[in-house]
């Protein structure tokens, strides 16, 4: 029996171990030069594999998310114990971000590829799927350099369309549709938001942890607490980023609110003024005890407070109004388009796929694994998470088949 494997990211290697401990011809078609391409850039070239914090819960979808039970089973624990069994140690930090003890991204790509290789599977490189026809119980794959390939089972890894720069395409989606199935829309996510700037102008280079709300029609859609970072384009960091898909759901009526005095320090900002309130402490430097002193200065600026106001000159509902002013809201602009996204929302709907195994239920022995699917995990390991363990789950489908 012949296995195919589109795409040689992490769901594709996943599925092709897997596949190959129940199958001795299983072969990976990929269009780089090398396996794990995005995998090596990922986490700014570190690869945050997987969170301490991972469940269910944690994902969503643009239709649905269907897929909770794979990702109950195959847990945080599952998949460290998958990596340490290969030879990987990993680690993770207080947040729960979790690396490889090697801290390169790169080197987990070859080593994983030279572990394919190992197991005497076959890798095409530098080949992009064109067509696939399924007749007689067989998938004919036509590659673009003339070649034409039979498989008996097929699992299609192909990703989305963040990071074009990395050879990215979701050309493969139009023969996937041709085969039966529905593709929901690609839209930029966890991506870097332009906005107006109008209030956060001098904020360029400001690094914090800030409470983050979209806002459409007055009501907040969705909303994080997490590291932003300002740019002369906007906003940037896993707090907006975690975010940007909502903004297509209400597409040019959306706003950005974020909140630096928040549930997580109001207490400490309270307590601080009023312990300092009989003082002659500038208040510009008591808040510097808090935040960036750009940070205080623009904030300053939008309540039109004088910057060498003392403590103890503070009327009772200029303190209300500095508080008040210690956030920020513009409109959106848009996102920062694929070129800079770390994901694409859609891809293949999850009604035609059965939950447990991830094979088509339009096309018998037709496997799906990682982003090409429509799952969407937020910044920290979640969707390397994803992409790891739905390859798995595929690639012991087939073998089980
Ligand atoms: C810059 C960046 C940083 C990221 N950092 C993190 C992180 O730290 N943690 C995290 O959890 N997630 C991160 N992500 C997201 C994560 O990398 C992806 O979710 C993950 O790589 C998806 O894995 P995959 O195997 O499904 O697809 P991919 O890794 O995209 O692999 C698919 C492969 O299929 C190939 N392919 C596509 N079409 C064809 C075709 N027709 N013929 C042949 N080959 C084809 C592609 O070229 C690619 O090599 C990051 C993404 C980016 C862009």
């Amino acid at each position: 029996m012949k296995i195919g494997i589109v795409g040689g990211g992490p769901a594709g290697m996943f599925s092709a171990l897997e596949a190959s401990k129940h199958h001795k011809y299983v072969t990976i078609i990929d269009r780089n030069p090398f396996l794990g391409r995005k995998l090596s850039a990922s986490g700014a070239g570190r690869g945050n594999l997987t969170n301490l914090h991972v469940s269910p819960q944690s994902y969503s979808a643009l239709e649905r998310f269907s897929y909770s039970e794979i990702v109950q089973k195959h847990d945080y624990a599952f998949l460290t114990r998958y990596f340490k069994d290969m030879g990987i140690t990993t680690y993770h930090t207080d947040d729960g971000w979790t690396y490889p003890i090697s801290n390169s991204a790169r080197n987990l790509s070859l080593f994983l590829e030279e572990l394919i290789q190992e197991k005497n599977i076959e890798i095409l490189r530098n080949v992009f799927v064109k067509e696939i026809n399924f007749s007689d119980d067989q998938f004919q794959i036509s590659l673009d350099n003339g070649q034409v390939m039979p498989f008996d089972r097929l699992v299609i890894s192909t990703g989305g369309q963040a990071h074009l720069q990395l050879n990215a395409s979701d050309e493969i989606l139009a023969q996937i549709e041709k085969l039966g199935h529905q593709i929901l829309p690609a839209y930029p996510a966890l991506s870097p938001l332009n906005t107006s700037k109008n209030q956060s102008k001098l904020l360029s280079g400001v690094r914090l942890d800030a409470e983050t709300r979209i806002i459409a029609n007055e009501k907040t859609v969705a909303r994080t607490f997490g590291n932003i970072i300002f740019t002369e384009w906007g906003i940037n960091g896993p707090g907006v980023m975690d975010l940007s898909h909502y903004i297509f759901k209400n597409p040019g009526q959306n706003k950005i609110k974020i909140n630096f005095y928040n549930e997580n320090n109001r207490q400490i900002i309270d307590e601080l003024l009023l312990k300092f309130q009989e003082s002659a402490f500038q208040l510009e430097t008591l808040l510097l005890a808090v935040f960036p002193k750009k940070l205080i200065q623009q904030c300053m600026l939008n309540a039109h407070m004088d910057s060498n106001v003392c403590m103890n000159q503070l009327r009772p509902e200029q303190t209300q109004n500095l508080l008040a002013s210690l956030s920020i809201e513009e409109s959106i602009l848009g996102t920062r388009g694929f070129e800079f996204c770390q994901l694409s929302t859609g891809a293949v709907a999850s009604s035609e796929i059965n939950p447990l195994t991830l094979e088509s239920k339009r096309v018998p022995n037709l496997y799906f694994a990682g982003e090409v699917l429509d799952v969407l995990g937020p910044c920290g390991g979640y969707n390397l998470h994803w992409a790891f363990v739905s390859g798995i789950v595929a690639g012991s489908s087939i073998g089980s088949s």
